[in-house]
């Protein structure tokens, strides 16, 4: 335990001299700390910087969140991925309003079971919030203690992370839990980093199994490596003179609820001939008319966590609008910039040039 007592205590110094100011560490307030923990959890703190101080300024509490539509929200996320963060985030609003009667749940279990809150988020709440002693296991977390006492066990599965959750808890100064969280943390984002930490200046040189054994490199061990798949994906700009069409994906899945321009997915990639043989390309474009396909972008690759996306863009000028197309929504060129899109699909505006979007 004395072991354990001085590597926290080494943490709280090496903190107290080095951790960021940053506006949710200067707040106890629960709500904006749920909305920095959100933000941050796919997303560098300098770009989750901007968009907290945005998204804050806009919702200040729980209740102005909860009272707004959802496409707002989203239109505030646009940008940052991962938008069932957004839904979650103004679902769950409305429940404190609802259940709670606007005041944040200050019970874990009450908190843990708000949509889009797992066990990580609900400790950082609780302990941030309120200084109770649950310790939070992030990223930085699993990779500084892993590297610390040279621990083979997997981050990614259900037993390694019980595992690191009770050695954080066995580390932590209970009477000072939301700092300890904070520090520890904040040594890994920044002092035991991915690659090539600095361990020459390091105040758990002496200490550090990995660093001894000269396997940094080799922590943290992860069981499961990410598999991706690739997806071909075919846009299209319709347009007539002053309008285009967009639709909403109603599908689960990460780009849920925002708009994109009509899109016709495959798993293998598709030439032009293969692509005007599909149903949907059938459907939207029946023979007997002349259109003109303008290629913009050609197999365009964008990477997301679980998938490599290709993307192939054509703009479909049209004089009058067919009724083939009924199934999408047909907007003013001009009231684009109101619909929450997808990074891909800024892309795609962007490819278009100011004066077409
Ligand atoms: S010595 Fe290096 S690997 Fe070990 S805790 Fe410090 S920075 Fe991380």
């Amino acid at each position: 335990m004395d072991k354990f007592n001085s590597i926290g205590e080494k943490l709280m110094d090496w903190y107290s001299q080095n951790q960021r100011i940053l506006p949710w560490r200067n707040t106890n307030d629960p709500y904006k700390i749920w909305i920095s923990e959100i933000i941050l959890q796919q997303t560098r703190v300098i770009q989750g910087l901007e968009y907290y101080n945005r998204f804050i300024q806009r919702f200040p509490t729980v209740a102005a969140l909860a009272e707004v539509d959802e496409q707002e929200v989203l239109k505030y996320w646009q940008g940052l991925g991962y938008y069932s963060r957004a839904r979650n985030l103004h679902f769950s609003a409305q429940t404190i309003v609802n259940e709670y009667n606007s005041n944040f749940p200050k019970d874990y279990q009450a908190i843990l079971h708000l949509k889009g809150i797992g066990e990580y988020t609900a400790a950082a709440i609780v302990s941030f919030a309120w200084n109770m002693p649950y310790p939070v296991v992030d990223g930085n977390v699993f990779r500084f203690l892993s590297r610390l006492f040279a621990i083979d066990e997997p981050v990614d599965t259900g037993k390694g992370k019980k595992y690191f959750t009770e050695l954080c808890a066995e580390l932590m100064d209970q009477s000072q839990a939301g700092t300890f969280n904070q520090a520890i943390m904040e040594f890994g984002a920044l002092q035991c980093v991915p690659a090539s930490p600095d361990c020459s200046v390091c105040p758990f040189q002496a200490e550090c199994l990995a660093y001894a054994r000269k396997t940094v490199a080799l922590y943290p061990v992860k069981q499961n490596k990410t598999r991706t798949k690739d997806l071909y994906l075919y846009y299209f700009h319709i347009c007539d003179s002053d309008s285009l069409y967009i639709r909403q994906r109603t599908e689960k899945g990460i780009w849920q609820n925002l708009y994109e321009f009509p899109l016709i997915e495959s798993e293998i990639p598709l030439s032009f001939h293969q692509l005007v043989k599909t149903p949907s390309f059938q459907k939207w474009f029946p023979q007997g008319r002349d259109y003109d396909f303008q290629l913009v972008i050609e197999h365009r690759k964008h990477v997301l966590s679980h998938r490599i996306l290709h993307t192939t863009f054509y703009k479909v000028a049209l004089d009058e609008c067919p009724e083939s197309l009924d199934a999408f929504t047909k907007i003013p060129m001009s009231d684009m910039e109101q619909y929450p899109v997808h990074r891909l699909m800024q892309i795609l505006l962007q490819s278009l040039g100011p004066d077409s979007d």
